[in-house]
């Protein structure tokens, strides 16, 4: 037994590990955030949906009533789950209760779940959606960047972080609709140009709920060159 996995047994005896959801105690035969049972409470993310922003309500046709008759610098979004039931507990989990390995566990599956959407082709690059350095310097990481880094370790696409956030922002579920627009527009700008001309980029972020971060992540993006931006989320809120 190496160092690591004997460290590893002594904490699990310790404090053994529970579901991030239900709180029962995890067998030993599985290894991450959720049991069995809460795991197979997760939804794909499955047609039909908006082509564009991939959301699954207020459906006219082929696109939602939002993305009707209006260009976006994201020209497409996608999620591996719909954000409903135990979902809630594992992005709590890395989001708030600083466990990133839940983060890592995430990403991983968001890069098996990739290929089912075969309108996400590979891109040059992926970029994860930044937090202020100040959220980040509180949380110790950028969760979105731990899901990019876990995806390009089983893809092999490269990750970049050609963007930063300029100005804090509230955090967008506080929000209604109109001022989660109005908090985010502008928040974002590319620091380093080279990274971005003549790429196509996938945005890499948690939890996709209206679409407006990425939107003003792709607008700065597309403003210093990027050929196409599309987005991937872990979850997709309804
Ligand atoms: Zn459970
Ligand atoms: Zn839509």
């Amino acid at each position: 037994m190496n160092f690591q996995l004997w460290g590893r047994k002594c904490l699990d005896i310790l404090w053994p590990p529970i579901c991030a959801h239900c709180r029962r105690g995890l067998s030993s035969s599985v290894s991450g955030t959720l049991c069995h049972s809460c795991r197979a409470q997760l939804i794909p993310l499955e047609a039909p949906f908006c082509l564009r922003c991939a959301d699954v309500s207020n459906l006219v046709s082929a696109l939602c009533v939002s993305c009707r008759n209006k260009k976006f610098a994201c020209r497409l979004i996608r999620a591996a789950f719909l954000y409903r039931g135990p979902i809630h507990s594992w992005v709590y989990s890395f989001k708030y209760r600083g466990r990133f390995p839940a983060a890592q566990e995430a990403g991983r599956l968001m890069a098996r779940n990739w290929a089912r959407f075969r309108e996400l082709p590979p891109p040059d690059i992926l970029v994860s959606v930044p937090l202020h350095f100040r959220r980040e310097n509180e949380r110790g990481y950028n969760q979105a960047e731990i899901l990019a880094r876990a995806i390009s370790k089983e893809t092999g696409i490269p990750v970049l972080s050609p963007l930063i956030r300029v100005r804090e922002t509230q955090a967008q579920w506080k929000l209604d609709k109109k001022s989660r627009q109005r908090n985010i527009a502008g928040a974002f700008k590319v620091a380093r140009p080279g990274d971005v001309l003549g790429r196509r980029i996938v945005l890499i972020d948690d939890v996709c709920t209206t679409g407006f971060s990425l939107e003003a992540c792709a607008e700065a993006l597309k403003e210093r060159g990027a050929i196409d931006v599309c987005a991937y989320a872990f979850a997709r809120e309804i």
